[in-house]
């Protein structure tokens, strides 16, 4: 029997079924003991040393505890926190991304994903570089400055060679005064060479969603492909931080399994970068299973309410403060709206996911990957963003300055965010406005920038900030960042 251990390089002890066993079962113990659960609330509340602010975070068992607790006025007061959390080192700033799917290619046979080998309704198709301008130019012309490039495996059809040049091309083209800044990448596990490969590309996160940490599970929705081998999927993060990767994604597809095993799994693998890479993820994904063609959510037992979701998305912000969180268009606009206060600092606006989906008029259904809950516009998505009080952001600043993995961290840790994500924020919403925003969105917007000059802190960085942004608004100059 594999032994728990969160410093090992094998996923059955670092991510370990008796230990997430334990774990729930502690964690069921105490759901009602309000005297612990003060305990674990205390511990995570921000606090301040010498103008420094930090949290210690939680441990999957502690976490694992919150989540359990039904308690009303405890569940009340772990919103409260997260909000406090997501406020004091998120700010109101809320980061736009955009998906781009290249290939729905794929070899494996994964049960809930319709790009699955047996699936013979989907029409397949693979963007050539021509058509990835054209998609780019089409997400550039939106306002995005960072994407998510998608694709399925398929090592004939997508192979690493055309995802690089795929990089190569979108960070490639400059249309009016439109750029892609920072590529993330979510493609299947692969080797430590074509991890190093993609950081030489210069991208941005390697996302890759566990899908589902229960290994027997796992097998089971992965039962054919090299996606069915669980080791090499888990240690995929690794292999990406041995390759020189130092912004990794992780995330779990919410109503696969258990939700509760999920959690501490998923705690238990932030846990184990830290402890052998000495920086915990980038970000966390918040997927659930979507309808989407030959796939019907319902096949599996296991979704979530919108209430467990929101509840999911506070305890992780309480437990990994540090660590990024993203919601995608799966998700209505009510929910998002939940989930923005408990935590989420990332969201994607405009979405359509199918390959070949920007370029066409009408949002097309045959080759999505899955429905869209959220359809409206980005430019809809950044009025409804400022109407909730949030800074829409198109900021990509840290990851080109070179401050990512623990130098990302440390200026979380030492409270200059104000002092740089905000002007930054600032300054790329300016670009926004003054290229893509609608007039009605445009005057909001002008608005909401003057009045956020005004709350960053440091007198030099707000008049350098102002020169800025004046810049921006009366030249083609775009491009600056702290
Ligand atoms: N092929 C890559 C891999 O193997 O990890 C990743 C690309 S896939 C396009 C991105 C993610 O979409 C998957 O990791 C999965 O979590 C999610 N996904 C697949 N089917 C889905 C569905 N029916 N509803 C919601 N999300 C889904």
């Amino acid at each position: 029997m594999a032994v728990y251990n969160p410093k090992s390089l094998k996923a059955e002890e670092f991510i370990n079924h008796e230990e997430i066993l334990e774990t729930l079962e502690y964690a069921e113990k105490n759901k009602n003991n309000m005297a612990l659960i003060d305990e674990i609330l205390e511990k995570a509340k921000p606090r301040r040393n010498g103008g420094i602010l930090s949290c210690k975070g939680l441990s999957h068992r502690e976490a694992s505890v919150l989540l359990a607790c039904e308690d009303p006025v405890k569940v009340k007061q772990m919103y409260e926190l997260a909000e406090e959390i997501k406020l004091e080192f998120y700010g109101n700033r809320i980061v736009l991304f955009a998906p781009l799917y290249l290939s729905n290619y794929c070899v494996n046979g994964c049960l809930y994903c319709p790009y699955h080998l047996k699936n013979k309704t989907i029409p397949r198709k693979k963007l050539t570089q021509e058509e990835i301008r054209a998609e780019v130019i089409a997400l550039q012309d939106m306002g995005h400055k960072r994407l998510a490039i998608e694709a399925g495996e398929d090592p004939v059809n997508n192979p690493i060679e055309y995802i690089l040049d795929s990089i190569k091309t979108i960070y490639g083209i400059h249309h009016k005064n439109g750029a892609i800044r920072r590529v993330n990448v979510n493609i299947a596990a692969t080797t430590v060479e074509e991890y190093r490969m993609l950081k030489e590309a210069e991208i941005g996160t390697y996302i890759l969603f566990q899908e589902t940490y229960d290994k027997k599970g796992y097998e089971e929705l992965h039962p054919t492909g090299p996606k069915h081998n669980y080791a090499y999927h888990t240690e995929a993060m690794d292999r990406a931080m041995d390759g020189g990767i130092d912004d990794v994604g992780l995330g779990v597809l919410f109503g696969l399994e258990k939700y509760k095993y999920e959690f501490a799994g998923l705690l238990m693998h932030a846990e184990h970068l830290e402890a052998v890479h000495g920086v915990g993820p980038h970000t966390i994904s918040v997927p659930r299973v979507k309808r989407a063609d030959d796939i019907d959510p319902d096949m599996f037992d296991n979704g979530i309410d919108d209430d467990t979701f929101t509840k999911i998305i506070a305890c992780i912000r309480i437990a990994v403060p540090y660590t990024g969180m993203i919601i995608s268009t799966r998700e209505s606009e009510e929910v998002r709206k939940k989930a923005l206060a408990m935590g989420i600092s990332q969201i994607s606006g405009g979405s359509r996911t199918s390959v070949g989906g920007y370029t066409e008029e009408e949002r097309p259904h045959d080759t999505e990957q899955f429905d869209v809950s959220d359809s409206r516009t980005l430019d809809d998505v950044i009025e409804w963003l400022i109407e909730l009080g949030y800074i829409p952001s198109f900021c990509t600043a840290c990851y080109r300055a070179g401050r990512t993995g623990d130098r990302f961290m440390s200026l979380c840790k030492t409270g200059q965010i104000q002092n740089c994500c905000h002007p930054n924020a600032l300054m790329t919403l300016t670009e926004y406005m003054m290229d893509y925003a609608s007039p009605k969105v445009k005057e909001s917007g002008i608005k909401l920038i003057n009045e956020e000059l005004l709350a960053i802190p440091d007198e030099k960085v707000r008049a350098v900030a102002k020169e800025h942004i004046d810049a921006i608004m009366n030249s083609d100059r775009r491009d600056f960042r702290f």
